[in-house]
């Protein structure tokens, strides 16, 4: 079972970023208790209380004090027990990590961390409104290596416009200097809401094209696999075996507990999702009063779900199970789809697994789009 933490509150907004945070950090201690109160709540919602993967996420995990985060934790053990080999994520932005800050997270039992690096260019964190520096960037990593962490993450984005394919090459060089085993990375994509979402209304803001953008992303997936990295999922690319337990585990269809606003659970037939307001979830967990909302999955969002998910994996998407998946359903099998994927070489079969290409990587979720099933059939 897994266990999703949310922490609403960042320094400053990126200009890309549409998650759900707040700059306003005045409620913290009192959100904090609020998350306790779900912890407590909700304890019921996985049957099973091993937890073997649990991940703080943000937002900002590392704006917590050493003290908040051990208020947390109690709460975590006395309502679960968490599996001796339990994966802990903590995603921490890089002005954060202290040699100090980094030995209070391993005490805890902290055992991986994800750092938001998103660019080794400091125009380019000027660019997204970051707000740290190249120099702290290379100190958090080599500050988490001294201190222990050997599993760590980094997050890079592509595609950010201005930034041509050299420096991507710079980018990726520097990432490589360091030595960690696992990076997640993202084309920079305009959400509505965003900065950079307004600067594109307005006219303001030129997105790189879709051959640059895809060019980029080939040349990332090359040199990682030239460094023996694999691309265990789209975006995600792990050395030595170092893959994420905890996002692995969404893609498997797992059942997860998300606690806090905007946190998302899934329970193997429904998806649950709390507030996305600071004020209205501790509002409504003080009351005693709904928080969240929830949609029970039909039969034909479960399978879109399994294809879509699994196709981006390398495991791939096992045909056994959605020939049963699909019969259960009294829904068709995507028979021509996939021979024609075959055809064009977009995919391949392999232990009765359908497995993606590069090419077919590279538009894997317009591939799912094209099998998804609709509500009406
Ligand atoms: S990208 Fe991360 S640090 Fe930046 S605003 Fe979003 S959640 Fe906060």
């Amino acid at each position: 079972m897994h266990l999703y933490i949310h922490i609403p509150y960042c320094r400053q907004a990126c200009h890309y970023c549409d998650f759900h945070f707040s700059t306003n950090l005045k409620s913290k201690s009192e959100l904090i208790e609020c998350l306790c109160k779900e912890i407590i709540l909700r304890k019921d919602y996985l049957k099973d209380k091993n937890l073997q993967t649990i991940y703080f996420g943000g937002g900002t995990p590392s704006l917590l004090h050493p003290q908040e985060l051990q208020t947390i934790f109690e709460c975590i053990h006395q309502n679960f027990r968490i599996d001796p080999q339990a994966e802990i994520t903590f995603e921490a932005n890089p002005e954060d990590l202290s040699i100090d800050y980094l030995k209070e997270l391993f005490d805890f039992g902290i055992n991986r961390l994800s750092i938001g690096i998103q660019s080794f260019s400091e125009r380019n964190l000027y660019f997204l409104n970051r707000n740290h520096s190249l120099k702290q960037s290379i100190n958090s990593v080599e500050f988490a290596q001294k201190v222990g962490f050997n599993k760590i993450s980094l997050d890079l984005i592509f595609g950010i416009p201005g930034y041509d394919f050299t420096k991507v090459k710079e980018d990726l060089n520097l990432f490589l200097e360091t030595g960690v085993n696992h990076l997640s990375t993202y084309s920079l994509t305009v959400e509505p809401k965003t900065v950079f979402g307004i600067q594109k209304k307005r006219g303001l803001f030129q997105e790189i094209d879709d051959i640059e953008m895809a060019k980029q992303f080939e040349f990332i997936i090359e040199t990682l696999a030239n460094k023996d990295f694999e691309q265990y999922e789209i975006s995600n690319f792990a050395r030595n075996g170092e893959i994420s337990k905890h996002n692995s585990s969404y893609w498997f269809q797992e059942e997860y507990l998300g606690i806090g606003p905007s946190a998302h659970s899934f329970d193997g037939k429904s998806r649950q999702w709390n507030v996305s307001s600071n004020g209205n979830y501790c509002q409504s967990i003080v009351k005693g009063v709904p928080f969240f909302e929830k949609e029970k999955l039909e039969q034909n969002e479960l399978i879109n779900e399994f294809i879509l998910t699994r196709l981006r994996t390398t495991w791939g998407l096992p045909l056994e199970k959605l020939t049963q998946m699909t019969q259960a359903a009294g829904l068709s099998f995507p028979k021509q789809e996939i021979e024609q994927w075959l055809e064009q070489n977009y995919a391949f079969i392999e232990d009765n697994h359908l497995k993606l290409h590069r090419k077919g990587k590279m538009i894997a979720d317009k591939l799912s789009a094209d099998i998804f099933y609709l509500s009406e059939q």
